[in-house]
């Protein structure tokens, strides 16, 4: 996962679908908002999944996954929109700016319904350095970050679990990339005059990649 920036200012359109919403289920409670919710989506429009936040997405996400950090491909049609907190216990929050992320079709469905805990769920839209969380071996494998407290390593452990961050394809994608730097001479240079078996290193590499990927795709969908 790295550090996403919602950039300033609330989708206009979500908004009044938002403030439309709270109106409506207000008095209720949870479980009538939500079924509310379910019962009324299309025929008023509530809607959450527009042009308007896939384009924010696009935009704030560089057309990637959320937690996989993948770029997603034909993003208009297979981008998902995650709800922090999911939309059965928090239906007050379906339609809040802040309360979504944009995932991956198997990110999404990896998670389900699986409840929000508060106490460990990282949102990559407010920790600053989100990225010192979770560290890689050189079998493609992520993990939480030695350097870490355990209170920290157990957050980072709830998000790997969540999304299954370790599923076969990223593992197979992650170490094919490694082993691609390990060919890479400069950079083969560059881990031995910083120690090769430091894990830190490899990471910062990695998310380096991620971070060159990042400005290609930027540069695909916006041209610049
Ligand atoms: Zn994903």
């Amino acid at each position: 996962m790295v550090k996403i920036d919602r950039g300033k200012g609330y989708p206009k359109m979500l908004a009044k679908t938002s403030s439309e919403f709270k109106r409506r289920i207000s008095g209720m409670t949870t479980k009538e908002a939500y079924e509310f919710y379910v019962k009324n989506k299309k025929r008023e429009g509530f809607k959450y999944k527009t042009d308007e936040t896939r384009r924010r997405f696009k935009k704030i996400n560089y057309g990637r996954c959320s937690f996989c950090t993948k770029i997603i491909s034909e993003f208009d049609d297979e981008m998902t929109v995650e709800h922090i907190k999911i939309k059965r216990d928090y239906p007050s929050k379906i339609f809040e700016w802040t309360n979504m992320l944009c995932a991956c079709r198997t990110c999404n469905n990896k998670r389900g319904t699986r409840a929000f805990d508060s106490a460990k769920y990282l949102d990559p839209t407010k920790i600053e350095d989100i990225d010192k969380y979770f560290s890689y071996r050189l079998s493609g494998e992520i993990v939480p970050n030695d350097r870490l407290s355990d209170e920290e390593k157990g957050k980072a452990q709830y998000m790997i679990d969540m999304y299954k961050l370790n599923r076969r394809t990223l593992i197979n994608e992650r170490r094919k990339f490694m082993e691609d730097l390990m060919q890479d001479e400069a950079f083969y240079n560059l881990l031995k005059k910083k120690e090769y078996e430091n894990a830190h290193i490899i990471f910062l590499s990695l998310f380096t990649y991620y971070k060159k990927q990042r400005t290609a795709s930027y540069n695909q969908i916006f041209g610049a």
